[in-house]
């Protein structure tokens, strides 16, 4: 998810447009288009000093404290198109009942979305004593099927994993779909043969009729 990485990267004025957009907020857009979500400077910089690269550790848990959400307009006309920029202000540790390399037990009060840390490390199953630095599962960006599971059951707007030093990767409960949505997405096509269902089509996609593209959003 480079653009949310990339997001602190844009310049001041493109920030501030951002802001400017998102004010007079109701509640997370319905119609929705593009979820983006913001580590503010206090918890990124708190997070990537408890970062490590070391081999034997377990994954850690926080719940954010403060938050905030807006709603960016990219167009009023239908098909009625809304963004939604979250942003996180603060957090604190969870209580943590069990943790291991690939997986750690807590639970963040009601009204308190949950950030957990993916290790950087690949290890024979949940054996803390097996894990080496690197390797195939390190760096895994993707909510597990648990961790997706637990944010629809608790309704939260959003969830943060930790996957590298400077890497925060949201997600939201719309990933956690029918297992269709892939395969019978716009301009999708029966296809036959070794495809997987994430592998991209030939063609270009359709183009939506509002480029949300355009608009104060811009970069630098
Ligand atoms: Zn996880």
């Amino acid at each position: 998810m480079k653009w949310i990485v990339g997001l602190p990267k844009f310049g001041i004025g493109a920030l501030m447009a951002v802001l400017a957009a998102t004010l007079g907020v109701g509640r997370p857009a319905a119609g929705q288009a593009v979820r983006l979500g913001v580590l503010m400077d206090r918890p990124r910089q708190l997070l990537e000093a408890a970062w490590t690269d070391d081999a034997r550790q377990v994954e850690r848990a926080y719940c954010v404290t403060d938050w905030s959400y807006g709603v960016y307009h990219v167009s009023r006309v239908a098909p009625i198109q809304d963004d939604t920029v979250f942003r996180v202000f603060q957090i604190r540790d969870a209580d943590v009942s069990n943790a291991g390399p690939s997986a750690v037990d807590f639970d963040c009060p009601d009204g308190m979305p949950e950030l957990h840390i993916h290790t950087p490390t690949t290890c024979m199953g949940d054996d803390v004593t097996t894990c080496a630095s690197g390797g195939l599962n390190a760096y895994s960006c993707q909510p597990s099927r648990g961790d997706l599971e637990k944010l629809v059951r608790r309704r939260d707007p959003f969830a943060v994993l930790q996957c590298d030093l400077h890497a925060f990767r949201f997600y939201y409960a719309s990933e956690y779909g029918p297992p269709n949505v892939v395969a019978s997405g716009v301009g999708a096509r029966q296809r036959v043969g070794n495809l997987t269902p994430a592998m991209r089509y030939d063609e270009p996609m359709s183009k939506p009729a509002a480029d949300p593209g355009s608009g104060s959003r811009a970069t630098p």
